[in-house]
């Protein structure tokens, strides 16, 4: 009966240490999410500052490309030959 009064206490310990530490459960949860709307407030400016977030910045410009199609064999080239480098196709007037 001994070795069952030594479980009991432990298990009374755990218990009470459970009980003082779920006390402090909302205060944590309080401060994670202040913390998070800090955080979030400073990523708002930060994208503000950088120029905010803009659709249009995302859509990739076909004229910006920096290869150009061979209009004969349809590979991609680079944008300041004059021929293709596969089928030798003049490109001055391709875009
Ligand atoms: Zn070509």
């Amino acid at each position: 009966m001994h070795g069952s009064e030594a479980l009991f206490g432990v298990v009374s310990i755990i218990i009470t240490i459970s009980g003082i530490l779920a006390i402090f459960i909302p205060f944590w949860v309080f401060r994670i999410r202040n913390e998070i709307i800090k955080t979030n407030q400073l990523l708002a400016q930060l994208i503000e500052l950088n120029g905010g977030i803009n659709p249009d910045h995302y859509i990739i410009d076909s004229s910006a490309k920096p290869t150009k199609q061979c209009p004969k064999c349809g590979k991609a080239n680079k944008k300041t030959d004059s021929t293709c480098i596969y089928c030798g196709t003049n490109l001055r007037n391709t875009l």
